[in-house]
């Protein structure tokens, strides 16, 4: 793990990439923590945008009231592929320069955290990194910012979705966000009952599918809910239902549940984890630790070096995706 020599007098804090509800509750955090311990805190626009184009205003204790409870992110999010370039990179520290900015707080995802390590390797920004992003899928940390609250969002719906699946004795594939991560897919499948949990690291084998489903209605089961998380990109049900109807005579319904699941009011644990994680974040950097994230392992936060965060992966719970098909015979 780095660590930095700076005092630590004034930072600077961006969201970035995908948003994740929770996000506002960490930029909370960091804020008031900070201001406890007389460090200054400056508000970057859009991640990495408003680092290059140096959008950048003072964030005080009272712009941070009333967030809590909000989805989304009030320093706005965003994408940049210029980042990619080290010269851009380079161009974009003074900003920094221009705020005597000391040292950067990011809450994001893995993407992020590449941006943050290049900022580390190659002009010595002291960064910590929180977690935020729905996908749950950052090495070295159990959960992450807002996966709580998709979770719970897409399981509403699924609810929602079992009592018509029922009414008309219906098969329905349901596409939950995640990318090529199975988390969401996994717990939501396994918290909702489904008969079936399809994830991208996962070996499907969609005939043994196929089979159980038809073995299923012989015994009497008139509906199932099968959960697909979205893979590369979104769309994947549809690949899914066709291959089950040309292979049985099966019509499954399809119900995608898209960005409904990015948005919303925080769950109290992604409340309680963005508190926590925001505090522990401007704790780490002041006291000369960085290029690190602050991960969770159960009732625990961790320092997470970056370098390991964003060449590891971390695997779906593929155990899930088997006890679902045994609760659900
Ligand atoms: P997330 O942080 O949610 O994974 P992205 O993958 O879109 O989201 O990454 C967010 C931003 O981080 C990108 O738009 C880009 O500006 C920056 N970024 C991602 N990967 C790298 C990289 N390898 N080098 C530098 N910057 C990167």
């Amino acid at each position: 793990m780095a660590q930095h020599q700076k005092k630590i007098s004034r930072i600077g804090i961006y969201t970035s990439g995908g948003d994740a509800p929770g996000m506002n509750a960490a930029i909370r955090a960091v804020v008031r923590v900070a201001h406890s311990m007389n460090i200054e805190v400056m508000g970057i626009s859009q991640g990495y945008i408003g680092l290059i184009e140096n959008r950048v205003a003072p964030l005080n204790i009272r712009d941070v009231a009333n967030i809590i409870q909000r989805g989304g992110t009030i320093l706005k999010t965003g994408r940049s592929t210029d980042f990619h370039k080290p010269e851009v990179r380079a161009r974009s520290i003074e900003t920094l320069k221009t705020h005597n900015i000391d040292g950067l707080i990011c809450v994001g995802g893995d993407g992020s955290f590449r941006g943050a390590h290049a900022l580390w390797n190659e002009h010595k920004i002291p960064i910590v990194g929180i977690p935020g992003t729905i996908d749950n899928d950052i090495f070295g940390s159990d959960l992450t910012i807002g996966f709580d609250t998709a979770v719970n969002t897409a399981l509403d719906a699924i609810d929602k979705i079992r009592d018509t699946a029922d009414s008309h004795d219906r098969v329905f594939i349901v596409e939950v966000m995640g990318r090529n991560s199975g988390f969401i897919a996994c717990h939501v499948g396994l918290a909702g009952g489904a008969e079936e949990i399809f994830v991208p690291d996962g070996n499907t084998n969609i005939e043994k599918s196929i089979d159980r489903i038809k073995d299923s209605i012989k015994k009497g089961k008139r509906s199932s809910i099968l959960i697909t998380a979205e893979g590369q990109k979104p769309g994947r049900a549809y690949d899914l239902a066709d291959a089950i109807r040309k292979k049985s005579g099966i019509d499954p319904k399809i119900c995608i549940l898209g960005h409904i699941q990015r948005g919303g009011s925080p769950t109290s644990v992604d409340r309680v984890l963005a508190s926590r994680m925001g505090a522990a974040a401007i704790d780490n950097l002041s006291k000369g630790f960085c290029d690190i994230l602050i991960g969770s392992d159960g009732p625990n936060l961790l320092q997470v070096p970056f370098e390991l965060a964003t060449t590891k992966e971390k695997r779906s719970p593929l155990e899930y995706v088997q006890l679902s098909q045994i609760l659900a015979i």
